[in-house]
């Protein structure tokens, strides 16, 4: 169905309006806001120039023939908008650049050929053509929120809806066409549901429609993140009306809501609902973000028991399923209760008799109206808990820490000077006792006494492995059951209770599925242990480099994504940016299901913003670490790109990146993939009589040759990594890996 309709949508009812017409722009032509704002299609069906957004102006392409101006592509989306006295300059040398001042000039397009002659056509494409009248760049090969008539949203292109019907900037969704054909519709940042599928809320199953000499179609993917086929009737005032929506249910769209909040749909369309306990978070444009909890929830291990809690029922709604423990239980009574016992559970869901238990923050919450499902909320009755809104809590918060600071100010300055008249030059170590720190925070991980990690281990009983910073050792949580792994760390520096405390924080609200879980650790005397999840399969080393052990082309395809989607987390979604520093296979452990996990990632040291440049001590391990290293340059993210590219590498063709027990040209296995790259002989790569699709092959070996470039700016994202892993964005081709070195 999808593959008869869409060529039909795409090449949209191309016979709409004349196509082809044009008016000739010529080299020193210039535009300004409130002079001569646009160059106007022959028909004056379209303009490209400045439209006015928010307080001032931005570049882009409208439907200037019709009352209803409308917006079909926007250049620098996402640029500030530029003030009346701006201009935007066909220059004599060639360039489109738009002129905010004297001394700010930004350009339109990102070809470097010089420009002989533009054109709006009349199709809505505004074309630059060289002096030999060839295409230098269109804007049909950049969409942003539209496709017109005629415009074709090829293999790896998206639209991206705006933030409102008056900012075009980049909004919250994305409507990607994938390269196997299929129109998907996504939340625009990437989150991949618990089979490390994207989430996703729409895919093309679309319509045909005809189509007249008068009317004109277009395709929007519009701010509420439902897409849309709208005719406009040109001969009746332009006319518009809505041919297509991909869904009639404003919930539809995932993320609409933000997190912890659950939407519901109404007659006047989706209302976004905070559950109990919980306060809608605005942002700065007065839009909700999501709902934060108004109130918090006291550590496992915290002895400040003042906070009660309840559970309270949301019924009918659904959730997305991010359990870390499903239990088979009959009524939701018995639900509520397991809920309640455990101090990491703060949410569960019953559904059939399943007990889902979950932590924050919930996603894409809706009611669904369906008596089957309960979200169960825990909430806190105790003297902590809230009696108000969050935002009167807040207030009152801040007011009494507001007086009591100035009070405490004034004490202080008072025994402080009489302090200084007794004690100049005088000062006393002030020793604290361990145990008297609490960790504040309502999150794992737990802080156990080496009584009870000595128990756990049955005294180091079992060792299952060393590093370079210590013994691990398998052991049980004697409540759980559950198999723990205790790695008890030897050769680190003498960091202080605080700083390990902190850095003990940061790592327990690091949760992601493809990250191996801290459960707790202990700090006493010189003793450091920390206890993580166990994972069964051993490490990605144990299983690449063992021929028997080797997983299938589509499991090291999974592999491949699955750590791309724990770095992507660690360096831009999870709360404080952490660089790994140590990607290697040995830190990538297997779970039951063969699901690969980074560990160790809290080991790396803490990315503060003005410690970008100072990381100068190489860590990391010898053949994954980045040139920028050994140079002393400034590490970034990227750094963990390039060990990423080195075991992707290692993933494709399950050997070690280095092996001298090869011929010398096979020996560096970067070298050795560019080699085979270029020759296009890609199979050479693979081991024994492996049959791969070549496309799939190809573009995982582009990505591993993008990650592993020296020069750390031309290497791509994990976003970026992550797309292209996907198949979503295409990959051009590779420079040699050590190409840009002598430019250095
Ligand atoms: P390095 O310390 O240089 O990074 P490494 O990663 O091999 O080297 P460790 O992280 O200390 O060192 O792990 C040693 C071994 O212990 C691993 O190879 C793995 O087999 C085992 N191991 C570590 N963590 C776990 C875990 N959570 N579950 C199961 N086994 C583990």
């Amino acid at each position: 169905m999808a593959a008869i309709l869409l060529p039909l949508v795409l090449s949209i009812i191309s016979t709409a309006v004349a196509l082809s017409r044009s008016s000739n722009i010529s080299v020193g032509a210039s535009l300004t806001p409130t002079g001569d704002p646009v160059w106007l299609s022959p028909s004056g069906l379209y303009a490209f120039g400045f439209y006015q957004q928010s307080k001032g102006y931005a570049i882009g392409i409208f439907l200037a023939g019709i009352p209803q101006k409308t917006v079909v592509w926007t250049a620098n989306r996402d640029d500030p908008p530029v003030p009346s006295t701006a201009s935007l300059l066909l220059t004599t040398d060639g360039k489109l650049v738009l002129r905010s001042s004297p001394e700010d000039e930004a350009s339109i397009v990102d070809s470097t050929e010089t420009i002989a002659t533009a054109a709006m056509l009349d199709s809505g494409n505004f074309v630059l053509y060289n002096s030999t009248r060839g295409k230098i760049w269109e804007s049909f090969q950049h969409p942003t929120t539209t496709i017109l008539p005629g415009q074709q949203l090829s293999a790896g292109k998206q639209l991206i809806s705006s933030i409102s019907e008056t900012d075009e900037s980049t909004g919250i969704f994305r409507l990607a066409m994938l390269d196997n054909g299929n129109l998907v519709q996504y939340p625009v940042v990437p989150y991949p549901n618990t089979d490390g599928i994207w989430y996703s809320y729409w895919q093309s199953a679309t319509f045909g429609a005809g189509a007249t000499e008068e009317t004109l179609y277009l395709m929007k993917l519009d701010t509420d993140g439902i897409f849309r086929i709208y005719s406009y009737k040109l001969n009746q005032n332009g006319n518009r009306s809505t041919i297509y929506e991909s869904s009639t249910d404003k919930c539809d769209p995932k993320g609409l809501c933000g997190l912890n909040a659950y939407c519901v749909s109404t007659e006047q369309g989706a209302k976004c609902t905070c559950p109990p306990g919980f306060s809608e978070i605005f942002k700065q444009d007065n839009s909700s973000a999501g709902c934060e909890r108004n109130f918090s929830l006291q550590s496992c291990k915290s002895n400040d028991r003042r906070n009660q809690y309840t559970m309270k029922r949301v019924a009918q709604t659904e959730w997305e399923n991010a359990t870390y423990s499903e239990l088979s239980l009959s009524t939701v009574g018995d639900c509520e209760a397991a809920c309640l016992e455990d101090c990491v559970c703060e949410v569960a869901m019953f559904k059939n008799r399943r007990c889902s238990k979950q932590r924050l923050p919930l996603r894409f919450g809706r009611w669904i109206g369906s008596e089957e499902n309960i979200a169960l909320i825990k909430v806190a009755v105790g003297p902590n808990a809230p009696t108000g809104s969050g935002k009167q809590n807040s207030h009152i918060v801040i007011l009494i820490v507001g007086l009591s600071l100035i009070g405490f100010a004034v004490l202080l300055l008072v025994f402080g000077a009489l302090f200084l008249r007794h004690h100049v030059f005088t000062y006393k170590r002030i020793t604290t006792d361990s145990r008297s720190i609490k960790m504040y925070e309502d999150v794992v991980p737990i802080s156990f006494t080496s009584v009870e990690i000595v128990r756990m281990t049955n005294n180091f009983e079992e060792g299952i492995g060393k590093g370079s910073f210590g013994t691990v050792y398998k052991g049980t949580i004697p409540d759980g059951p559950t198999v723990v792994a205790v790695k008890r760390l030897e050769n680190v520096s003498s960091q202080g209770e605080r700083e390990f405390q902190t850095e003990m924080k940061t790592i327990g609200r690091t949760h992601h599925r493809n990250l191996v879980r801290l459960i707790g650790y202990c700090h006493e005397g010189s003793n450091r242990l920390l206890v993580y999840e166990y994972m069964v399969n051993g490490s990605l080393a144990d299983v690449l480099f063992t021929p028997q052990e080797r997983p299938s082309w589509n499991q090291r395809v999974e592999i491949a994504r699955n750590i791309a989607r724990g770095l992507l987390y660690l360096h831009e979604e999870c709360e404080t940016q952490i660089i790994h520093c140590d990607i290697k296979p040995q830190n990538i452990l297997m779970d039951e299901q063969g699901r690969a996990k980074i560990s160790d990632f809290g080991l790396a040291k803490l990315l503060k913003p003005d410690q970008t440049n100072t990381m100068t001590d190489i860590r990391g391990t010898r053949g994954y670490v980045a040139p920028e290293w050994h140079r002393k340059l400034p590490v970034t993210v990227k750094a963990d790109v390039y060990s990423f590219g080195v075991v992707l590498l290692e993933i494709i063709c399950c050997r070690r990146s280095l092996n001298l027990n090869l011929v010398e040209e096979e020996a560096v296995l970067e070298e050795w993939v560019y080699r085979c790259f270029e020759a296009r002989e890609l199979g050479k790569l693979l081991a024994g009589d492996e049959v791969v699709e070549e496309k799939q092959l190809e573009r995982m070996v582009r990505v591993g040759l993008w990650c592993v470039l020296d020069e750390p700016t031309l290497r791509p994202s994990m976003k970026k990594v992550l797309l292209m892993l996907e198949g979503t964005v295409d990959i051009p081709i590779p420079p040699s890996p050590t190409s840009f070195l002598a430019a250095i």
